[in-house]
């Protein structure tokens, strides 16, 4: 992948944190999974010892969240701060004080498992979101 950055401005944010190798930075984008071609959302997971991730755009509900935790797989906070998303690792502290669908404009979302549906789907709380995530629940 190519970058208009120049490389030692690249090289300098790398070494800061705030950008990956890979071009990714804390603003969180959608791009496709690049084994499965699935759209998935591709950010930095915090601010401080960051990991790269790719999640599945889908908000979960909180069973679905559960469901996803005992399978071993890590969930997220989607958030959109100041017209960006950002993602950012769920702890035991915003599993316990913050279920998903109690926050606005943070949605709860789990790592991408390429062939894994998700289930168990809800209604996104950011506002930009609402028209484009397909939920469980039907529209009456
Ligand atoms: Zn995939």
């Amino acid at each position: 992948m190519t970058s208009p950055l120049p490389r030692w401005l690249q090289d300098h944010l790398v070494a800061q944190g705030h950008l990956a190798p890979g071009g990714i930075t804390r603003h969180a984008r959608v791009r496709r999974c690049r084994r499965c071609r699935v759209p998935v959302v591709s950010g930095l997971d915090d601010v401080v010892m960051a990991d790269a991730v790719d999640v599945d755009p889908a908000p979960l509900g909180a069973l679905a969240e559960a469901a996803a935790l005992l399978r071993g797989c890590t969930t997220y906070d989607l958030a959109r701060r100041a017209g960006k998303l950002v993602i950012d690792r769920r702890t035991v502290y915003e599993i316990q004080g913050w279920p998903p669908g109690t926050r606005r404009n943070v949605d709860v979302v789990k790592a991408h498992e390429c062939g894994v549906q998700p289930q168990g789907l809800i209604g996104s709380t950011i506002e930009a979101r609402r028209r484009y995530v397909l939920t469980d629940d039907p529209p009456f």
